[in-house]
């Protein structure tokens, strides 16, 4: 496990999922964790097991369509903090599962926007923050869908495929700073989402959301130098994806 001890770090989607496994993972590390979600009940359960190990965290119930609030959450951390050691993007949303043409548009539009507009604004908020730290330390989580391009999962798999193409290109702008930026594929997980898109499996067949965290939180370490890469969680392997020209 690295070691985070004076290091801080947001986690989105921590209220629940393997966004909460994450952020305890992390701040068990050391990290102070500053968790993002809309459900308050979710973060303070979170709030409460990290204290109770020793560890600190700073909740903020946030919807992650505030473009605004994203922006003021920027400028909070540097306030606070001066920096930013680790983003774990890993909010997400999957939309509904249905052929292209069937897919409404507020449901397409509601995708987007959680899983990529807000990704970029989130980038955007903490970039500088980030190449303020000895050594920023980016996940963004993808899924094996952004590469895939199964039947029925469109937007979803729109989303994620510009999600890792913007990782890609930030990677690209950072690599000559002390920046690290990749993307994580968690692999199916036994999570609320993975329920929603699979409503007829077994969950229990499936990796609990904590065990597929403790596989993830070597991508925030500093002594990590990868950079550009999707990290595949199962096969514990980074995955080349096209570099640029
Ligand atoms: P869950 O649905 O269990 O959790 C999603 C998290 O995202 C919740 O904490 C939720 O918090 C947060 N979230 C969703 N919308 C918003 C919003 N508008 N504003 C703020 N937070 C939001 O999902 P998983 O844990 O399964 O997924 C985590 C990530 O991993 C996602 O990006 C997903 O695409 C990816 N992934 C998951 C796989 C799986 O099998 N589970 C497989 C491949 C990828 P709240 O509702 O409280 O706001």
């Amino acid at each position: 496990m690295p070691d985070l001890s004076g290091r801080v770090a947001l986690v989105t989607g921590a209220s629940r999922g393997i966004g909460y496994f994450i952020a305890k993972g992390l701040a068990g590390c050391g990290a102070h964790v500053v968790a993002v979600a809309r459900t308050v009940g979710g973060l303070e359960e979170l709030d409460d097991e990290i204290k109770a190990a020793g560890g600190s965290a700073t909740l903020v119930p946030l919807d992650l369509t505030d473009m605004a609030g994203i922006d003021r959450l920027g400028g909070a951390i540097h306030e606070r903090w001066g920096k930013l050691d680790v983003l774990v993007a890993n909010a997400g949303v999957l939309g509904t599962i249905s052929p292209i043409g069937h897919v409404e548009a507020k449901v397409f539009e509601k995708v987007m926007s959680v899983n990529v507009i807000s990704q970029w604004r989130l980038i955007r908020s903490v970039d500088p923050l980030l190449r303020l730290s000895d050594a920023g330390r980016a996940i963004l989580m993808s899924s094996g869908a952004a590469s895939s391009a199964k039947a029925f999962w469109g937007p979803y798999a729109a989303s994620k495929a510009a999600l890792e193409a913007l990782g890609r290109s930030w990677a690209h702008e950072t690599q000559n700073m002390a920046v690290r930026v990749n993307m994580a594929n968690p692999g199916a997980t036994r999570t609320a989402m993975r329920a929603q898109a699979m409503p007829g499996e077994e969950p229990e067949t499936l990796p609990h959301p904590s065990e597929i965290a403790q596989r993830l939180l070597f991508l925030a370490s500093p002594q990590l130098q990868v950079t550009g890469k999707r990290f595949e969680a199962r096969d514990q392997v980074f995955v080349d994806l096209p570099a640029p020209a």
